[in-house]
């Protein structure tokens, strides 16, 4: 057995041997000598391992040839890459969450180019603040006296918490809202980082307003409210209305904390979803301090903002830790774009994506998915065949709500449904842009609804590549 492989292995051509080859001198035309020579050790190394383990080279990885030139092709291209998301989750945390629109991104990519007035007042010709760009925005949007923005909305928490509480005070939770969010953020552990101690309230189902007054004390240090944005507490519950707390708050001069999570600007109710509070109701209703992420229902980039009175906000910005949460001017020109978006449009659901998907007429999805079903026609290997189905929000936001969507369903005659999504997906197999689907009864399933428009003659060529 070793001898053969032996044999086998001297089959294999030697670095100089290779390095005069015609393919090579025209790779050294387009990459440094150092790159070709790279690839093509790393390349003979893994050929001399599978001819050691198999007897014979395999076929999926290609000739020697094949494998060093897509190590030079990769050689170049970025580990963080697009990937066309056909999950129909709009807000996929693991796939970067919101999309931003052109517009937004114009604006990011004229200021982040250059020299801007990130902290320049043009006024007075001398230093100013970073915050003032989104401070206007973001109070004539939520209504609120003030408002910040930090790194993410887990910052924003935290940075309220460890402001507003000085060591050892207690903050009041209900049991029923001591979540965990997606990547180990959890309510009370942000609360033991910050020194404030967790003063639990009611039942995991129910917590009454006497549940809150019983535990209000001198040691109290602040009232919070989470709402619960990725999970849906459904049977015998019950949680204290937010204007109850606001009362309670104002009588026992306590401040009072909303952690709204997904952080939606406008009423969702017309599309029939009625769970979703609203940013500037609840600020109306009086809540001191009101949290929420930029790129969960907002569809901005990643930041958290924090809104509310002004005297907190005030000491909010003081913070030494608002230092080190701050946003950088990507963040702040991408933010400042989509909110002026929101104060601006007639119709804000044309113009912010995660909305334009989330919200999107069944009817246009049906319309996509049929597309993509009649270029795939023409492939002998594929059965393909477009199904009514259910998408959800994703990312932390409106858990239990479903939308109507459509998916295409595709089967090959003989690549099981498993590796057909791993040949899509690792972007190896194919040229294209990765496209990540997923399984149900041995068939894989592209919901249409985060397909863009643009991007249906690519999911179709993708197939093409594989038949
Ligand atoms: C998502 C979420 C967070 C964390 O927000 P990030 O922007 O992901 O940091 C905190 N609280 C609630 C209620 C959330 O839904």
């Amino acid at each position: 057995m070793q001898q053969t492989s032996n044999k086998t292995l001297r089959g294999l051509p030697s670095v100089d041997k290779l390095l005069q080859s015609e393919e090579c001198q025209n790779w050294l035309k387009d990459f440094p000598r150092r790159v070709v020579l790279k690839a093509i050790r790393e390349s003979l190394e893994e050929k001399r391992t599978e001819l050691l383990q198999n007897g014979s080279e395999s076929k999926v990885s290609g000739n020697l040839f094949e494998v060093i030139e897509k190590k030079l092709t990769e050689s170049g291209s970025f580990s963080l890459k697009p990937v066309i998301n056909a999950t129909g989750i709009v807000i996929h945390t693991n796939l970067g969450r919101a999309p931003l629109s052109d517009k937004t991104l114009k604006h990011l990519t004229t200021v982040a180019s250059g020299y801007s007035n990130l902290e320049y007042d043009l006024n007075t010709g001398s230093r100013g603040k970073r915050h003032v760009h989104l401070t206007a925005l973001l109070k004539e949007l939520t209504g609120a006296e003030d408002a910040m923005v930090v790194n993410n909305n887990a910052a924003a928490v935290f940075l309220a918490l460890t402001a507003l509480t000085s060591q050892r005070k207690e903050v009041i939770v209900s049991r029923g809202e001591l979540i965990e969010i997606g990547g180990s953020f959890r309510i009370p552990d942000i609360m033991a980082a910050g020194g404030a101690i967790l003063k639990e309230v009611g039942t995991a189902n129910k917590t009454h307003l006497y549940d809150y007054e019983n535990a209000i004390s001198d040691n109290t240090g602040l009232i919070l409210k989470v709402h619960r944005s990725n999970f849906k507490l459904t049977g015998f519950t019950e949680e204290v209305e937010t204007a109850d707390l606001v009362k309670l708050a104002a009588k026992t001069s306590k401040a009072l904390m909303y952690d709204l999570g997904s952080g939606c600007l406008i009423d969702l109710k017309p599309w029939g979803i009625h769970t979703e509070p609203v940013v500037s109701d609840v600020v109306k209703a009086g809540v001191d301090i009101v949290t929420f992420s930029g790129d969960k229902l907002l569809g901005g980039p990643q930041c958290g903002v924090i809104a509310g009175k002004q005297r907190y906000i005030e000491i909010l910005r003081k913070h030494p830790l608002a230092r080190a949460l701050r946003v950088d001017k990507f963040t702040i020109s991408a933010m400042e774009a989509v909110l002026m978006d929101y104060v601006s449009s007639d119709d804000i659901t044309k113009n912010i994506p995660v909305l334009e998907m989330l919200l999107c007429d069944p009817a246009k999805i049906k319309e996509r998915a049929l597309k993509i079903k009649k270029g795939l026609k023409s492939l002998q290997n594929f059965t393909v065949t477009v199904r009514e189905d259910d998408s959800e929000a994703g990312g932390g936001s409106l858990p239990g709500v479903k939308f109507k969507t459509y998916t295409v369903q595709v089967k090959h005659s003989e690549i099981p449904a498993e590796q057909l999504q791993k040949l899509v997906r690792d972007g190896k197999t194919t040229t294209k842009t990765p496209l990540i689907g997923r399984i149900k009864d041995d068939t894989l399933i592209l919901d249409v609804r985060t397909i863009f428009d643009s991007q249906i003659q690519e999911v179709i060529e993708i197939f093409r590549e594989v038949n």
